[in-house]
């Protein structure tokens, strides 16, 4: 079935009210076999068009993942990320900052592992941490170091803002593509699944106690969520509101997503010139 997925796009500068975006739709797949049918060949061409990527060695694509815990991120960069070619794949995931971090600006941390052309990079929570959890919990801006006097919680989220879509549109203007995924989970699907993770033995080392004290600030995040996607969504490095009950679903819009901007992308093999191919021809007769 067709993937709709620029219905997911946020708008640049639009008012998004994540209680209007769906945790839910109708499935693109009709069964289970059917999913992974699709998701294989999506699989299959994501690592085609890396391929491409990293011999055209022009590009870069940034892929952000942020949401509540349990919402499926992990899965997601698994599933859809399972043809790549790990040479040209780097995943990092952001915690809580390292004291070292915490001496630098917020994008610091996160600059310095940007992918290099031909390359995907991959980031598992990411600079959008600091508008968020950092948002819902004034102390964590408080202890980041900051002057006093530029601490100031009516103007700094709307600065931070305007620092990563500065420093997005830096990057589109040389050649990487960042695209950014809010896997949008609703707090009930949550629930299921944490009951989960206390209930199945296999999934016990998922569940952290923290997490249950970050879902009691559910509507803060949600706020913090709507005031920053569509500050921060732009034509080239667009915000997507994934639903993401059905993980299934998730992932086949996800990979939709991601395949249309590769192939958007102006790429091409390094041509051989007649030269270079006399050359190896000379070559293959020493062999
Ligand atoms: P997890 O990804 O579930 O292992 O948890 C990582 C935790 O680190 C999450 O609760 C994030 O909110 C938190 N975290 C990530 N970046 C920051 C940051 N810049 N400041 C504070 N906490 C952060
Ligand atoms: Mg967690």
């Amino acid at each position: 079935m067709k993937i709709n997925s620029s219905d997911f796009r946020v708008k640049p500068d639009e008012k998004v009210d994540l209680k209007k975006r769906a945790t839910e739709v109708k499935p693109f797949y009709h069964s289970k076999s059917d999913y992974k049918k699709m998701l294989a060949a999506h699989v299959k061409e994501l690592s085609e068009l890396q391929s491409l990527l990293y011999a055209d060695g022009s590009h870069s694509l940034l892929l952000i993942f942020q949401a509540m815990d349990a919402a499926g991120k992990d899965g997601a960069i698994k599933h859809v990320m399972s043809g790549v070619n790990p040479q040209g794949c780097r995943v990092r995931g952001f915690k809580q900052p390292s004291a070292e971090e915490l001496k630098h600006d917020f994008l610091w941390r996160t600059n310095r592992c940007l992918p290099e052309r031909g390359q995907i990079g991959i980031f598992n929570r990411s600079y959008y941490e600091d508008v968020l959890v950092v948002r819902v919990h004034p102390e964590l801006l408080k202890s980041q170091g900051l002057p006093a006097d530029l601490i100031n919680e009516k103007t700094i989220w709307k600065e931070r803002y305007r620092s990563i879509a500065d420093m997005e549109a830096h990057l589109s203007r040389n050649g990487t593509r960042v695209i950014k995924f809010f896997l949008h989970l609703s707090k009930e699907e949550q629930k299921k699944r944490f009951l989960a993770r206390i209930d199945e033995p296999d999934k016990n080392w998922k569940f952290s106690k923290g997490d249950v004290a970050e879902r009691k600030f559910w509507p803060k995040y949600m706020k913090a969520y709507e005031a920053c996607l569509g500050e921060t969504s732009s034509k080239e490095s667009p915000w997507y509101v994934v639903p993401a009950d059905d993980k299934k679903n998730a992932r086949l819009i996800i990979s939709d997503v991601i395949l249309k901007a590769l192939r958007s992308l102006k790429m091409e093999y390094p041509e051989t010139t007649d030269e270079r191919r006399e050359e190896l021809m000379r070559i293959r007769s020493e062999l």
